[in-house]
């Protein structure tokens, strides 16, 4: 039963036709504002989306302001070298299970928000995000598609200097700055979408098409990483997994983001994030 669902300043919605619904409205109270709440009611959420075509709209979508759709992950997953061209644009093996680390989840924020540069070397990761609903441990690989309540479109910012300081790399530090986890605008269920396993992902810096890539190409591809995360962690509600960026980024051509720079980051079905880069200060006085 599919759904959209958006978070419109800190206040849970569905959405339909470019028009917004405001869960606590829709539902009588029944399901709660906010957002981390509601996405624990996944079959509230779909039965609720069954009458909207009567309903009245709270607000449109172009008008609102979004946050991310899950604010507050209570685990936020990253998966590194997970599509060929981009191992190989990195001069690294592809690994022979998934490579995971942390994005902190204070690093998460909405599709629009400002991303702060602290350093010359930050860099962008456009990324098909998974959003876990219900949650579980042991996850069969036939069974994982029922544990993913949506998706939505990431990115993985990384702060290279950070990142690459040590060996082995800092990866969740470097990839945890404030700012440095956009996701949103809108969370998808996988039935709202045509193929969920095949999406095309683009990121644009500025003009400029740096990324170009279809999510069919992941080396381990969703219900692979469920399964194998589930098999050491248990999922819950709402945890979310950077599911690994294709070819393009900035740091093979020595492309940085800069102050005033626009990343435009778009997976089909689900929207694009737009986020303008800031340089705020450096993390480190040399
Ligand atoms: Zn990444």
């Amino acid at each position: 039963m599919p759904f959209r669902f958006a978070n419109v300043a800190g206040r849970a919605a569905l959405v339909a036709d470019e028009r917004l619904f405001d869960l606590e409205t829709l539902s009588d109270g029944s399901v709660p504002a906010d957002p981390m709440a509601a996405l624990a009611q996944p079959a509230e959420l779909a039965r609720l989306n069954e009458t909207l075509a009567t309903a009245a709209p709270s607000g449109a979508l172009a008008d609102a302001k979004l946050g991310p759709p899950v604010p507050s992950p209570r685990n936020s997953y990253g998966i590194g070298l997970n599509y060929r061209d981009h191992a190989a644009e990195a001069n690294l093996e592809v690994p022979d299970d998934p490579l995971v680390f942390t994005k902190f989840p204070s690093c998460i924020v909405g599709p629009t928000a400002d991303v702060e540069l602290r350093s010359d070397r930050v860099d962008y990761e456009g990324e098909l995000v998974v959003v876990i609903g219900p949650g579980g441990k042991d996850i069969p690989h036939e069974r994982a598609w029922q544990h993913v309540l949506g998706l939505t479109v990431g990115q993985d910012i990384s702060d290279r200097r950070a990142q690459m300081m040590s060996k082995p790399p800092h990866f969740a530090l470097g990839k945890s700055f404030d700012t440095f986890g956009p996701i949103g605008p809108l969370l998808v269920s996988p039935d709202a979408l045509g193929n969920p396993a095949d999406l095309l992902l683009q990121t644009y810096v500025n003009d400029d098409r740096r990324q170009n890539a279809q999510t069919s190409s992941l080396i381990f591809d969703i219900p692979t990483l469920v399964s194998f995360l589930s098999s050491i962690t248990t999922l819950q509600t709402g945890d979310i997994i950077f599911t690994g960026t294709p070819e393009g980024v900035g740091f093979k051509s020595r492309q940085y983001l800069v102050d005033g720079d626009v990343i435009t980051t778009t997976i089909e079905g689900i929207g694009s994030l737009r986020n303008v880069c800031r340089r705020v200060s450096d993390w480190r006085q040399k």
